[in-house]
């Protein structure tokens, strides 16, 4: 959609609520919870229909409960192992260490169910009423609802905001009943055991990687590349990484066994340019898998694991909520266009995992919520700003970006109006235990016709969410180079390296570092 929001003249009295909120996840809490605050009758309608798998959870949506919140768990579980590992070489004696999958599953649980009677909590202490009930529309200001007990209900409502997020993509081709999604994963109640993990973008990696540290064989097979529509230097160096191997001095790629030092970390196998071909389920509970080649077709290889985790994309929740009818408008997969998070129907918005062509980030659907809210109802003129939003990736070693990749860098500026400033950097409290030299990195690209403005910033190394989370205030506030040159540095840190990067690509010298 082009042009401003639409005007939108409908009655404001003569309805059961002043705004309904499809879906009680990151942005249908928050836009329920900020209108209530503004004054307005608000309720929000939250319903789970179970995972082919039976998998169901609580209010929340899927940050909380099958998504960041248990998979951010879940990282750290497996870090800790490579900590425990560490920490013989800082003199701690540790004995033979194992780890309880069910005790992990138990505690993470238990921490959800407790944000889940939390949020039950906040919205009764908001004055915004809760439904466990599904809702889909039957006319412009009508939503019908059905409980778990099949009983149906309506309600209407002088604004709706669409907040319904989305679920797992499943393969049409594979009995469902042979694999699961990140809807199961996180509360399977037995390890996953020796996992193919099919895809290759945020969700695959990042679970790939805990269960490979939890001690158990991942395998992922990557269609085509990793990550797409990221920095694919930095996602690359992440394979690289879970594949067990590095850059040496001289850039070439070596597996960590052969590094000095010989660290012995977890590693992932990765089957490259593959697709699954046939599941078929074992008498003893397992799946074989035959896989082709993602472009003849030709068949590459077969194997057989405990557990198959399908990560090939989410498809929007909005299927079920008869959009015909009230005539809002839909995309391809699902998700709607809008215009300051208006659809086509000037009284029916859409926040969240179903805006199309937005990023798919509880902090983006959160925020979007509440400045939708506020400008509906308190008089606020300010809208959100998609741009230049920070993420990370929490693979093992984990990737914090802001900006633009260097791909969309040089479309966007030109090769030759830019500047890449980069190291190789080693954290102190890597070198005791001789971890892998030149697997972290970090590069800000730079505008050269503006004052070397950041307009990208990449950081592969441990803590790179806390680095990233700073580092994109100050590329949001518009930091030039000369800018972070200036910051004196936090000394021993690895957040330091963003104030001394004086390497550039361009140059060709050696980015590695040596000493403090
Ligand atoms: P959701 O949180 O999905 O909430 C939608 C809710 O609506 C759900 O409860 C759903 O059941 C309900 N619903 C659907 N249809 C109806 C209906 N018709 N009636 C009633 N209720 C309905 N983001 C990050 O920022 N950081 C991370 O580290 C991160 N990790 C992730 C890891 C995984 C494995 C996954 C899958 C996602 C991750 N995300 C992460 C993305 C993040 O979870 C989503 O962007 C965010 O939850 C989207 O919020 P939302 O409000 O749009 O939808
Ligand atoms: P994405 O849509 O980002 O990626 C889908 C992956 O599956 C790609 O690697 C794609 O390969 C592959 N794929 C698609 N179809 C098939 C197929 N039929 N066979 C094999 N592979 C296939 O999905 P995700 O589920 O990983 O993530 C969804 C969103 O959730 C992300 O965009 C992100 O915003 C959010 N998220 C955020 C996280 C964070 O902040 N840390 C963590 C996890 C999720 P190809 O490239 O070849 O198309």
């Amino acid at each position: 959609m082009s042009g401003g929001p639409l005007p939108d003249d409908a009655p404001e009295a003569g309805y059961d609520y002043d705004m309904i909120v499809i879906g009680g996840g990151s942005g249908g809490l928050a836009v329920s919870k900020e209108a209530s605050a503004l004054g307005k009758k608000v309720a929000v309608f939250d319903f789970v229909k179970p995972s082919p798998a039976g998998t169901t959870w609580g209010l929340g949506g899927t940050c909380v409960n099958v998504g960041c919140i248990p998979k951010k768990l879940m990282h750290q579980a497996g870090l800790h192992g490579g900590n425990i590992e560490d920490a013989k070489s800082f003199g701690w004696n540790v004995g033979a260490t194992t780890h309880s999958w069910e005790t992990m599953v138990s505690n993470v649980q238990d921490h959800i169910g407790s944000l889940n009677w939390g949020y039950k909590v906040q919205l009764r202490d908001k004055a915004v009423t809760y439904k466990n009930e599904f809702a889909k529309f039957v006319d412009a200001h009508t939503i019908e609802t059905e409980d778990k007990r099949g009983r149906k209900k309506t309600y209407t409502s002088r604004r709706f905001v669409i907040a319904c997020g989305g679920r797992p993509t499943y393969d049409a081709d594979i009995d469902p009943s042979l694999y699961i999604t990140s809807d199961d994963l996180f509360s399977l109640e037995k390890p996953p055991g020796k996992t193919l993990v099919v895809g290759a973008s945020y969700v695959a990696l990042e679970c790939a990687g805990f269960i490979s540290h939890l001690g158990m064989e991942a395998h992922v097979m990557m269609r085509s590349i990793p990550l797409r529509g990221f920095d694919q230097q930095m996602s690359n160096m992440i394979v690289d990484y879970m594949e067990g191997k590095a850059a040496d001095a001289d850039g070439n790629i070596v597996s960590i066994g052969d590094s000095e030092g010989g660290e012995h970390r977890p590693t992932t196998q990765f089957i490259k340019g593959a697709v699954v071909d046939t599941v078929v389920g074992t008498a003893d509970g397992k799946k074989t898998v035959t896989w082709k080649s993602s472009d003849g077709g030709q068949v590459m290889g077969t194997d057989t694991y405990d557990t198959i985790l399908y990560a090939i994309g989410r498809q929007a929740c909005t299927g079920a909520l008869a959009l015909d009818t009230v005539g809002v408008a839909t995309e391809r997969n699902g998700k709607m266009k809008t215009t300051c998070e208006q659809t086509n129907v000037p009284h029916i918005y859409a926040i969240g995992d179903v805006i199309y062509g937005q990023l798919e980030l509880t902090p983006v659907a959160i925020q979007a919520g509440r400045l939708l809210a506020r400008r509906l109802f308190g008089g606020s003129t300010m809208q959100m700003d998609y741009d230049q939003v920070p993420t990370t990736v929490f693979t093992p070693i984990e990737y914090g970006c802001t900006g633009l990749s260097e791909e969309d860098a040089i479309e966007k500026f030109g090769e030759e109006n830019l500047e890449v400033f980069h190291s190789y950097y080693q954290p102190l409290e890597w070198t005791v235990p001789h971890k892998q030299d030149n697997a972290c990195y970090m590069k800000m690209i730079c505008n050269k016709l503006d004052s070397f403005r950041v307009v990208g910033f990449h950081v592969l190394g441990p803590n790179a969410g806390e680095i990233t989370q700073g580092v994109g205030v100050a590329v949001k506030c518009g930091a030039t180079k000369e800018d972070f040159d200036n910051t004196v540095g936090i000394h021993p840190t690895v957040g330091e390296e963003i104030t001394t990067l004086e390497v550039t690509k361009s140059s060709g010298v050696e980015a590695t570092k040596s000493g403090c």
